[in-house]
């Protein structure tokens, strides 16, 4: 498209080798069978910082991306098959955001692959972008998140937040507040047992099944840290939420998580802490907490796998 106003340009192929090669994009083109037909600078330069390959024009791409696969790289074996994708026609466009994190930092790119018929001949454009920039910032806004990364739940900021607030509706409207805290039995003899791989399914497990227990919106489960986990229930009795909670050992009983070694059960058990409080001026959450941490301890030095809950009660 030419330019009103413009002075004149002359669009030869020196133009656009110059305007690709001014890019900071990565861009090749490759035939069918993952030929290089072009590299532009930036293309060049890449691949001879990551590899020496001083060559692109006798290498194949699709070769490449199926060597690294076959050393253990998963995301080149996505790589190539869409590519081949592309290739045979089955979808216009691939787009692939991938991890290439070297010993001195953390980058991600993205690939992108169109296609172009040129003379006859089918092309194949190939652009490498570095997104290192964006992926940072959005892990830094998930870890600011209020969702906790390996559970799926709310996290303890998130807890912190939900807490305080719950604490001034309940004070506002004179309604009973309770907090329980549970704590996973010999969680780490289960770790030790299974792995850590394991330990975290099944914190994802337990995660899951609490959520099921805070379903109003003036309840909360949370991750508390490591393996314990807390739940808030607004507008809730100790009574009410003794039953609950009893309702919830079972449920984690029920689920017969193995843990061989522990010297409780042969399954995973868990303890928990409960205390209710009527919100007042005169109190905080911080010592609602510190009483439901308090019965946890009960809890633990009764046995374990067990509930231990009090009334708050605010001293004059
Ligand atoms: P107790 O019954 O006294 O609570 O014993 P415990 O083994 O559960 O408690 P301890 O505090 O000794 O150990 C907690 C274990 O939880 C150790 C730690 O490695 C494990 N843990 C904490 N966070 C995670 C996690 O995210 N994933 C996994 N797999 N393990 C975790
Ligand atoms: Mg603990
Ligand atoms: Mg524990």
């Amino acid at each position: 498209m030419l330019l009103q106003g413009c002075y004149s340009v002359d669009y030869s192929s020196q133009f656009f080798k110059s305007v690709l090669d001014s890019m900071s994009e990565e861009v090749s083109v490759i035939d069918q069978f993952g030929n290089f037909l072009y590299v532009n600078h930036a293309w060049r330069c890449f691949s001879q910082g990551n590899d020496g390959a001083s060559s692109w024009a006798d290498a194949n791409y699709l070769t490449a991306c199926e060597r690294a696969s076959a050393n253990g790289d998963d995301l080149a074996a996505v790589a190539a098959q869409g590519i081949r994708s592309v290739i045979n026609d089955q979808q216009d466009e691939f787009y692939l955001e991938y991890p290439c994190h070297s010993s001195a930092e953390q980058r991600w790119f993205m690939m992108r692959v169109t296609a172009f018929a040129h003379g006859g001949q089918h092309c194949f454009v190939i652009t490498h972008k570095n997104i290192t920039e964006r992926k940072l910032a959005e892990e830094a806004v998930l870890e600011l998140s209020r969702i906790d990364g390996l559970t799926d739940i709310a996290n303890r900021r998130c807890f912190d937040e939900f807490l305080e607030s719950e604490y001034r509706r309940c004070a506002r409207l004179s309604m009973p507040l309770s907090l329980a805290i549970i704590d996973l039995d010999h969680f780490k003899l289960l770790n030790d047992t299974y792995g850590h791989q394991a330990g975290d399914e099944c914190l994802s497990k337990i995660a899951k099944l609490l959520k099921g227990f805070a379903k109003r919106p003036c309840d909360l489960c949370a991750r508390y840290g490591g393996e314990e986990f807390v739940i808030v229930l607004g507008n809730t009795s100790l009574i009410q939420a003794e039953a609950i909670m009893t309702r919830m050992l079972e449920a984690i009983r029920a689920l017969s998580i193995p843990n061989a070694h522990s010297p409780v059960e042969d399954f995973l058990t868990v303890s928990v802490g409960l205390s209710t409080i009527y919100p007042s001026k005169d109190s905080n959450e911080h010592q609602l907490i510190e009483a439901a941490d308090t019965q946890l301890y009960v809890a633990k030095n009764g046995g374990r796998n067990q509930l231990a809950s009090a009334q708050y009660l605010i001293m004059d």
